[in-house]
């Protein structure tokens, strides 16, 4: 029997782990493993686990349809799953584990162990490189890793074409049908926006192909603008694993070809680029994965503690109107516009001078779409502290950018009730009576002094 031990890769569709043990003629069993410690050290988010847990329990029916069970077994932390997947594995008589890659530092730790455990107790194991688009890193000429993201965007593309369409299809039934598995409860989950993200892997390659059919080519256009439906809303299913990036890249190539236009142009893909710079940074930098800033020289950086600075933000009460329009949007629906996460987290750290750490391990409290590599990469970009990230002297207003990305106040009204029947010449920055008048707090800091400190602050450092 193979055993199949699922993880961030919760899908049929373009599973290798998966494929290849169905392919091997003999029966397969997959396997999940609940580490509720483990989750509350990662700051995994209860809607994440909400959504995760309609995931496993879809895919434990469609598994169940191809003859193949879906088993779970519970541990506190991934030190405990050695010794809980080798017992499992005597018990049910396994003569092989496949799994998919994962590349944040625990998890990798944790399949080591893994498979020193295996060895020691004579099962063989088979990882397949997953959730990349390229499997191996891209190095440059002198052999290191990149670390500006666009000559290894460049380096990146260039390899694309050689690996060729290399998705794989969902696996066939390899046995008759098993009755409908038991539900799956995961300790800790809240019910999340199934109306906005349904868990089901279909509703994810439907979408991804109503996206890149009807709504990539105004992309450019539309991704900056909150109050507009412009990106394609599929960070859920990637950062949980029900789609492949690499069924993304083969969408965007298919269409590129049947409709004439150059694939490698295509804006969209560069933001699956970044998702995979960030991955490939992990590989290289595993200071990422412990707390540790990019550029060392920033570890010597002054943060403020600012409780009550940190509430309001994290209740959007700044007294900035976009800031707390993204900050809400953030709590309601588990996730927010890229144009607003780049804004309060530069906001947090830059303004209130907020240590970037306390910001991404809130934001992974809180996103249905939290990915450790993503967060961490966006986190460290707005705090200046990463690779290839925003200029230290870059300082967003908070002010302008709404001007800016909501000119008519848009997308505030619908997230700020209470502003809702300002003046669109108002609402960006509302007048202190008006403000009183309305409910809506008084902006928690003064720019011009807030920018004049996070300045000398970083220029200490130079
Ligand atoms: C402070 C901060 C924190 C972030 N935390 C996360 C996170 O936890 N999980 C997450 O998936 N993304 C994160 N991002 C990146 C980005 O904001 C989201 O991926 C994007 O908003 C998701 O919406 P979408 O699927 O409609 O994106 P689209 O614009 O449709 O992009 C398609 C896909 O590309 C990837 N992507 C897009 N932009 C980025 C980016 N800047 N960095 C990395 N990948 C990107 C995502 O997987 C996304 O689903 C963060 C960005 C910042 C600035």
């Amino acid at each position: 029997m193979n055993l199949v031990w699922l993880r961030n890769d919760l899908r049929l569709d373009d599973n290798p782990a998966l494929y290849h043990a169905c392919q091997q003629g003999q029966p397969v069993a997959v396997l999940y493993c609940i580490t509720p410690t483990q989750w509350r050290l990662h700051h995994e988010s209860p809607i994440k686990l909400g959504f995760r847990q309609d995931a496993l329990n879809q895919l434990g029916q469609a598994l169940a349809q191809r003859g193949i069970p879906l088993e779970v077994i519970q541990a506190a932390r991934f030190d405990d799953l050695p010794g809980c997947i080798v017992d499992h594995c005597i018990q049910r008589g396994i003569r092989k584990l496949w799994f998919n890659e994962e590349i944040p530092v625990d998890e990798r730790h944790r399949d080591q162990q893994v498979v020193e455990a295996l060895s020691d107790a004579g099962v063989r194991y088979e990882m397949q490189v997953s959730d990349q688009i390229l499997p191996q890193p891209v190095f440059n000429q002198q052999g290191a890793y990149f670390k500006v993201f666009t000559p290894w965007y460049r380096a990146w593309l260039k390899q694309l074409p050689e690996i060729g369409d290399c998705t794989l299809p969902e696996p066939e039934a390899i046995a008759p049908p098993l009755p409908a598995p038991a539900a799956i409860a995961l300790p800790g989950s809240e019910p999340y926006r199934r109306d906005l993200w349904p868990a089901d892997e279909q509703h994810a390659l439907s979408r991804l192909t109503h996206f890149v059919q009807e709504r990539r080519a105004r992309y450019s256009e539309c991704r900056d603008i909150p109050s507009i439906n412009g990106t394609s809303g599929l960070s859920p299913y990637l950062a949980n694993g029900l789609l492949s990036p690499r069924r993304c890249l083969q969408v965007i190539r298919q269409l590129a070809t049947m409709d004439g236009w150059e694939w490698r142009d295509d804006p969209w893909l560069r933001e699956l680029g970044w998702r995979e710079f960030y991955r490939y940074l992990m590989i290289g930098f595993p200071r990422l994965s412990r707390n540790q800033p990019f550029k060392l020289q920033t570890r010597a950086l002054q943060w403020e503690r600012n409780e009550e600075g940190v509430v309001a933000w994290q209740q959007g009460r700044t007294g900035f109107p976009l800031v707390d329009a993204g900050m809400r949007q953030l709590r309601q629906t588990g996730w927010m516009h890229n144009r607003l996460r780049m804004l309060t987290a530069s906001f947090l750290c830059k303004l209130l001078l907020v240590d970037w750490r306390i910001g991404e391990a809130f934001f992974m409290e809180q996103l249905l779409d939290g990915d450790f590599a993503s967060n961490n990469g966006g986190w460290q970009w707005s705090a200046s502290t990463g690779c290839d990230a925003s200029p230290w002297f870059r300082i967003f207003n908070p002010t302008r950018q709404s001007e800016r990305f909501d000119p008519e106040g848009q997308f505030i009204r619908t997230l700020i009730p209470e502003l809702a029947t300002v003046e669109n010449r108002l609402i960006h920055n509302p007048p202190p009576a008006l403000r009183e008048q309305l409910g809506y707090p008084q902006p928690v800091i003064d720019y011009r002094q807030a920018r004049e400190r996070v300045l000398e602050r970083f220029r200490v450092l130079t």
